[in-house]
């Protein structure tokens, strides 16, 4: 059975949802709480996304401890979350979670892990310190359109037809388009949602036969064309990252990739995911320095067969031949016989291979919506609507998006835990 009236109803289950009630619910240092607490999830389980996040294992936060630092790392955000993240940022969440009786550990990447490498460890964290805090949890019951009320306070009407009466209303609900409309039904704006995290697929993919081929560093860059009638490239423009990238069946992928696109989300929408991919295979190594490379192995590999010496060890084999075998130099050439037109065509193709990219690759490692409430209608020391006092805005479902490495869901667990705090002290002053 469901209340009829409850002090805070959050809408939607997943981490940002779970952190704002927890928090709501929980007494703080001066004793300050919400009152009752009311989560509804529209699935029969909650947590989902966290359950599958980082292949099973939930990439929980990064090791990124400066505030400043952190918001780098959102596309949208950005500098706007230096103030949430003053407050709540990678640091707090590593002891919120120690706390709770879970503890996150770091990998070299700076990707932060709960030590049992199990996404469950965090589902049942969260869904434990829910209870403790007394937070009703009810699943299977989707909200489905908000009321502001005259004197205050809202009316949830739900899917089942069923109303539910709260002093505030905490919207969790991703990406999901029901909360944009409850969103947007009590005044807020939406900028458009579009995919971001995704790979590339190259066109006629030219190197399907290296899928499997690792390379760090590799730096990529977008070239993008100017939109039909635009004179100017948008200020995104030009897309650049340098890291560690993956080629895939049907293009590229790996974190270096996936920057890319977070960062180039909306140019490349606009673009049909139609842009030209230059690929610096050497990480940006300056052309001085390969011929150096490339003399010395003339001078003392002189007898090697080009294939079977690679003018620096971490360049990929594989990747090596391909390069060859693509600007017609044979791979059982001595290097002593390596001509000056041959040595400058292989440096321009480690430098500056370009391909076309022709869409989205299938999967990312993280699925995230670019898109959503602007961050301008939100006060964000408290994550309180603007436009409507008691209504609270927190997660995906805000133009917010981090690239990957656990970025997203810290986003969540700061907006989420500033909303608790917000609306537990509200609760102290009414
Ligand atoms: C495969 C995958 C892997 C990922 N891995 C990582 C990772 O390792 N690290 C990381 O930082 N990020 C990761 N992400 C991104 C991260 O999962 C999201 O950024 C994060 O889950 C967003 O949290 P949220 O609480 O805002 O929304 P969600 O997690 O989407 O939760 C919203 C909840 O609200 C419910 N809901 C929606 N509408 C309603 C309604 N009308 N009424 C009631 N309930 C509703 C939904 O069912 C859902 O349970 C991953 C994403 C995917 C898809």
């Amino acid at each position: 059975m469901l209340p009829s009236r409850v002090s805070v109803v959050v809408v939607g289950g997943g981490p940002a949802g779970f952190m704002a009630a927890i928090t709501a619910a929980t007494a703080d240092s001066a004793g300050s709480r919400a009152g009752e607490v009311l989560l509804l999830e529209a699935t029969p389980e909650p947590l989902h996304k966290v359950l599958i996040s980082g292949g099973g294992r939930c990439n929980v936060t990064h090791a990124c401890w400066d505030p400043r630092l952190l918001a780098d790392h959102y596309p949208r955000g950005g500098r706007a979350l230096r103030g949430p993240f003053s407050r709540f940022a990678a640091g707090d969440t590593v002891a919120w979670f120690e706390a709770h009786g879970l503890e996150l550990v770091e990998e070299p990447d700076g990707r932060m892990f709960p030590r049992s490498n199990r996404s469950t460890s965090v589902v049942d964290t969260l869904r434990q310190a829910a209870l403790a805090a007394g937070v009703r949890v009810q699943t299977a019951q989707a909200g489905q359109a908000a009321e502001a009320l005259a004197g205050g306070g809202f009316r949830l009407r739900l899917r089942s037809g069923a109303e539910v009466q709260a002093e505030r209303l905490v919207l969790a609900t991703g990406s999901h388009p029901s909360g944009h409309r409850i969103a947007t039904s009590l005044g807020h704006g939406l900028v458009a949602p579009v995919p971001s995290l995704f790979s590339l697929t190259l066109a006629e993919h030219p190197l399907a036969g290296l899928a499997g081929v690792a390379m760090d560093p590799v730096q990529l860059e977008l070239v993008l064309a100017p939109l039909e009638g635009a004179a100017t490239l948008p200020r995104e423009a030009p897309q650049r990252q340098r890291g560690a990238v993956l080629i895939t069946h049907w293009g590229l992928s790996g974190p270096a990739t996936l920057r890319l696109t977070a960062f180039a989300a909306r140019v490349l929408r606009q673009r049909s995911y139609r842009a030209e991919l230059r690929v610096d295979w050497t990480g940006g190594r300056r052309p001085a320095d390969l011929e150096e490379l490339f003399s010395a192995a003339r001078r003392e590999q002189a007898r090697r067969q080009m294939g079977n010496w690679r003018p620096w060890p971490d360049l990929s084999r594989r990747l090596w031949l391909h390069l060859l075998d693509r600007h017609g130099v044979d791979a059982s050439l001595r290097w002593a016989d390596l001509t000056r037109r041959g040595e400058l065509a292989l440096i321009s193709a480690l430098r500056d291979s370009r391909y076309p990219v022709a869409g989205r690759g299938p999967f990312g490692e993280e699925f995230v919506t670019a898109g959503g409430v602007p961050l301008s209608e939100v006060n964000l020391a408290t994550m309180e609507s603007r436009l409507q006092p008691g209504l609270f805005l927190v997660g995906e479902l805000l133009d917010v998006d981090g690239v990957t490495g656990g970025f997203n869901f810290q986003h969540c667990w700061s907006s989420g835990w500033l909303a608790g705090k917000a609306l537990a002290a509200q609760r102290m002053c009414s």
